[in-house]
């Protein structure tokens, strides 16, 4: 019934009309955030032409939980495909108080004098436990920030390590797109992060202390076998002594390390972030690296194999958030893994279980093979 048409004795007055409690134009600004501000059109030919506003709005759009900008996003990706893998990727790593932010700032500083455009990433999957980011924080490498031929993006906040790294990763596909041709790809972590962040760049960078045992650094034997080039940090004042001594026994170490695919001898070096030391011979280091790899079809080899890898981590990922997410494996999971953990039940059996629930009416699962 129509409010007119009321036909009870009951009158409702109308009301004074109150003013909205939030101004038009803030809804309005809000709007604009919420909805993409480009076509995706737009955003592949800004990122294109180098435009770094529109490269942290596509950026932001890869790192949105919504499944329009998701859309946008991928889009975008697939667009710019063709413009990206030129550069350098270079991921670095090292316990917190390393020097890691005052190490990038100086090597940053260094890398663009020579010309070049360098872009900052990272992958910080512990924001989510935090609730702040160990990487994000706004003070860190304030001149390279300032730097226009540097471009800094803090880790994408919240989220698994797999959705982080997927975020990082596209990231840097478009930061290559947008020109930058030497990419940082910067993790702190305790081993899981490291192993990502090497399986999507050319070159892996660990940075340690001297003086602090390899336990103290969180530094497993399968982090310092993954390193392409050790550098010890804060090689300075009265630290130069036992920054040259842990040198010499880092050498010692790598030396027990079965030779690397890529035909690259591992080495260490010493540097300074304070004094600006040792910066030249890391370039130089990985000048000769990419010599070296691209000369001997390593690194093409390396992108595909990483492709390849993150293609199936892909579906993987997928498809394990598609059986988590299905009412039907939702309404037995825990009573079965309830059963698997009392013996009831083999792991084996539990999980053939649940997934005939997930393929109940989709297509049945085959028998594995082995
Ligand atoms: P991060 O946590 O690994 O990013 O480390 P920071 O870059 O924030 O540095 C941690 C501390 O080490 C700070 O107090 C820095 O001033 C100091 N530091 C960083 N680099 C150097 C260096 O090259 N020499 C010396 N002596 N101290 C340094």
């Amino acid at each position: 019934m129509e409010p007119g048409q009321n036909k009870s004795n009951l009158k409702v007055n109308k009301g004074v009309e109150q003013p909205p409690s939030v101004h038009p134009d803030s809804v309005r600004r809000f709007r604009d955030i919420k909805k993409p501000k480009l076509s995706a059109g737009e955003y592949v030919s800004g990122i294109l032409s180098g435009n770094r506003t529109v490269l942290s709005q596509a950026i932001t759009l890869i790192e949105s939980q919504r499944q329009d900008h998701h859309e946008t996003a991928q889009d975008i990706v697939a667009r710019i495909l063709p413009h990206t893998g030129k550069s350098i990727r270079i991921g670095i790593t090292g316990v917190p108080g390393v020097g890691k932010s005052s190490f990038i700032e100086a090597i940053g500083g260094f890398i663009t004098g020579k010309g070049h455009k360098l872009a900052v990433l990272a992958v910080d999957p512990s924001s989510e436990r935090t609730k702040g980011s160990i990487l994000g924080d706004k003070t860190r490498m304030e001149t390279l920030s300032a730097d226009p031929n540097a471009f800094i993006r803090p880790s994408p906040s919240a989220g698994s390590l797999g959705g982080v790294a997927r975020k990082t990763r596209e990231s840097m596909l478009l930061c290559e797109a947008a020109g930058f041709d030497v990419i940082f790809i910067e993790t702190v972590g305790v081993g899981q992060s490291e192993t990502t962040v090497h399986s999507m760049v050319d070159f892996f960078l660990l940075l340690m202390l001297a003086g602090a045992g390899d336990e103290l650094q969180g530094i497993k034997r399968g982090i310092m076998e993954m390193a392409d080039l050790v550098a010890i940090t804060k090689s300075d004042g009265s630290n130069l002594i036992p920054s040259q001594r842990a040198r010499a026994e880092y050498r010692n170490a790598l030396h027990l390390f079965p030779p690397a695919l890529s035909g690259w001898t591992p080495d260490v070096i010493t540097v300074s972030a304070l004094e600006k030391t040792g910066l030249d011979s890391l370039w130089e280091y990985i000048q000769k690296y990419f010599e070296l790899t691209r000369a001997n079809g390593f690194m093409a080899k390396n992108r595909m194999d990483q492709a390849r890898a993150w293609m199936y981590e892909t579906i993987r990922a997928r498809l394990m958030e598609n059986f988590l997410g299905d009412k039907g494996v939702l309404a037995n999971i825990k009573i079965i893994e309830d059963k698997v953990l009392s013996g009831e039940m083999s792991a084996y059996a539990g999980a053939r279980e649940l997934l005939d629930k997930y393929y109940t009416g989709k297509k049945s699962l085959p028998e594995p093979k082995d």
